[in-house]
C-alpha cells in the first residue's frame, strides 16, 4: 500500500504515525511546502515574546522521518490532486501516485480587501517564516497594531507588549473573543489587557494601510481616525488551504466535508485538521473550528483509516485556551443553552478576578468558561464530551462542595 499525506503539522504527523502503527509495511510519503522540520504553531507567539527559542519550537528530531520510515518531500508545494489517476502533482512537475491520500493541509490567514497590503510592515502570523520576517522588522519598530482580537491576535498582542512595544489591538465587535466569551469573562480579559498596557479599540477595523516610502506609517480606521503604527499584524481568521483541490468535488468554501471516518467524497481520500469541516460533538452540525488538539485527534482517526482500521471521530468540541500574562481563560462548548429549560450558573470572586460559568441544557453540562482558576477545566470538558446527565454524577458541578476528586471517588457512568 502507498499512502501519501499532504501536510507535516498537527494532523499530518498524527495521521502518518497512526498509519505506520496500523500498517508497518506501507510506503508513507509526507509532503509539505515548508522546508522546516515539524514545529509548533501555538508556540510562535511565545517565540515572538522571547519566551521560547527557535530550537524549542521543533516537535521532532532531525532523524524523525528516517526513524519512522517516512519519505519526506519538504519545501515541495502540491499544485493539484487528481483523484481519477490517484496522483498528487507537485510544483516541480512530478506526479506522486497513491493508493490512499490524507489531506492535512491546514489553513491560511484571511486578509481584508483594503489598500496598502503590499507595504513593508504588513504581516500575518501562521508560519515560522512569518514569525522570522516579523522578528526582523520589529528590530526597527516601537509601535505595532494587531488587527483582530481572537485567540491568536490576543496572544500576539500579549507577546509584543511583553517585549516592550506599544501595542494597539483592534476588535471588530464590542469585546475581544466576541464569539466565545460572555460579558463577564470579556470584562476580566479587557482589564487584563489594560494592565498589560495594550490599547484596545472596540468596534474598530481598518479601511486602508497607510504608508510612506513603501513602509507602513498608519492604519486608517472605519471611524475616520488614523492610527500611527510601524507594523500591522492581521489576525482576522483563517481559510482552509484547499486551492490544489480546485476542479474536484472534494471541498466547499468552509473546508473539506468529512464523514465520521474522516473520509471525503472520494473513498480513497481522507482529510483532517484545519482544512476540514467536521461535525460538532454536541449538535452534530458542521462546525469549522481550528485548534491543535482537534487536528491531532482527527489526524489519528484518518491515519488509522488509511490503513482500513474503521476508527471513528466523535466530533469536535470547540474550545479556547488562552494564557495571557496575568490572565488565564479556558472556554469550551456552548456559550448559552439551546432550549428555554437551560440554565447558566455563574460564580465570580471579585477580589481575585476568578470566574466560573457553567451552561446546562437538558440536564447536562454543555459549556464551561473558567477565568483565573483553570485547574479543573479538563474535568468539565470530559463531562461535556461524555454528555453525562448531571443527576447521574456523585455531586453537582454547581454545588460549593463540587470537586473533581468526588467524581473519581466512584466510576463515571458508562466507564468500564
Ligand atoms: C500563531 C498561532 C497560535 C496558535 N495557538 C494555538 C493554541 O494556543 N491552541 C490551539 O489549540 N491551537 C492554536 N493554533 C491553531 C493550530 O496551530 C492549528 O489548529 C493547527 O496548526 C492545525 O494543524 P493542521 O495540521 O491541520 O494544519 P497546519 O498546522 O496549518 O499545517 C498544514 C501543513 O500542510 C502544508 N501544506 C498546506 N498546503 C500545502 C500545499 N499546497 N503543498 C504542500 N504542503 C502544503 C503546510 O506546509 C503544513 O505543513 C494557533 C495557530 C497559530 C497560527
Amino acid at each position: 500500500m502507498r499512502f501519501v499525506i499532504i501536510g507535516t503539522s498537527a494532523a499530518g504527523l498524527a495521521g502518518a504515525e497512526t498509519a505506520r502503527r496500523f500498517a508497518p509495511q506501507a510506503t508513507i510519503t509526507l509532503i509539505s511546502d515548508e522546508s522546516h522540520l515539524p514545529y509548533s504553531r501555538p508556540l510562535l507567539t511565545y517565540l515572538l515574546g522571547g519566551e521560547t527559542t527557535r530550537e524549542k519550537l521543533f516537535l521532532r528530531s532531525p532523524e524523525y522521518f528516517r526513524d519512522w520510515g517516512f519519505e519526506a518531500l519538504l519545501g515541495t508545494p502540491v499544485t493539484r490532486v487528481d483523484p481519477q489517476a490517484h496522483e498528487v502533482h507537485l510544483a516541480d512537475g512530478r506526479a506522486i501516485p497513491y493508493d490512499r491520500l490524507l489531506i492535512a493541509s491546514g489553513a491560511n490567514p484571511r486578509m481584508p480587501r483594503i489598500p496598502g497590503l503590499e507595504l513593508e510592515g504588513v504581516f500575518t502570523l501562521r508560519h515560522l517564516a512569518d514569525a522570522e520576517r516579523l522578528e526582523r522588522h520589529l528590530a526597527k519598530a516601537r509601535r505595532v497594531t494587531v488587527v483582530g482580537a481572537g485567540a491568536v491576535g490576543l496572544k500576539a498582542a500579549d507577546a509584543l507588549s511583553h517585549r516592550g512595544l506599544k501595542v494597539d489591538l483592534l476588535a471588530r465587535g464590542a469585546q475581544p473573543l466576541s464569539k466565545v466569551l460572555d460579558p463577564v469573562s470579556a470584562r476580566l480579559l479587557m482589564e487584563a489587557l489594560q494592565r498589560l498596557g495594550i490599547t484596545l479599540h472596540l468596534h474598530s477595523w481598518p479601511t486602508a494601510v497607510v504608508g510612506a516610502g513603501g513602509r507602513v506609517t498608519a492604519l486608517a480606521l472605519n471611524d475616520g481616525r488614523e492610527l500611527p503604527t510601524e507594523a500591522v499584524i492581521f489576525s482576522v481568521g483563517v481559510a482552509p488551504r484547499v486551492e490544489f483541490l480546485a476542479g474536484t468535488e472534494l471541498s466547499g468554501p468552509d473546508g473539506i466535508p468529512v464523514n465520521e471516518l474522516m473520509g471525503t467524497a472520494d473513498p480513497d481520500i481522507f482529510a483532517a485538521g484545519d482544512c476540514v469541516l467536521p461535525r460538532h460533538l454536541i449538535t452534530g452540525e458542521p462546525a469549522a473550528f481550528h485548534i491543535w488538539p482537534a487536528a491531532v485527534a482527527q489526524g489519528e482517526v484518518a491515519g488509522a483509516n488509511l490503513a482500513g482500521a474503521g476508527r471513528r471521530y466523535d466530533g469536535i468540541l470547540p474550545m479556547n485556551s488562552l494564557s495571557l500574562t496575568g490572565c488565564r481563560i479556558i472556554t469550551g462548548g456552548h456559550l448559552q443553552p439551546n432550549t428555554p429549560e437551560g440554565e447558566v450558573f455563574e460564580e465570580l470572586d471579585a477580589k481575585t478576578g476568578r470566574f466560573k460559568r457553567l451552561v446546562f441544557d437538558q440536564g447536562r453540562l454543555v459549556g464551561a468558561t473558567l477565568v483565573g482558576e483553570v485547574r479543573h477545566a479538563g474535568i468539565y470538558f470530559q463531562l461535556i464530551a461524555q454528555k453525562i446527565p448531571v443527576k447521574e454524577l456523585p455531586c453537582d458541578p454547581r454545588s460549593p462542595e463540587f470537586h473533581p476528586g468526588r467524581l473519581w471517588a466512584r466510576p463515571l457512568p458508562g466507564a468500564a
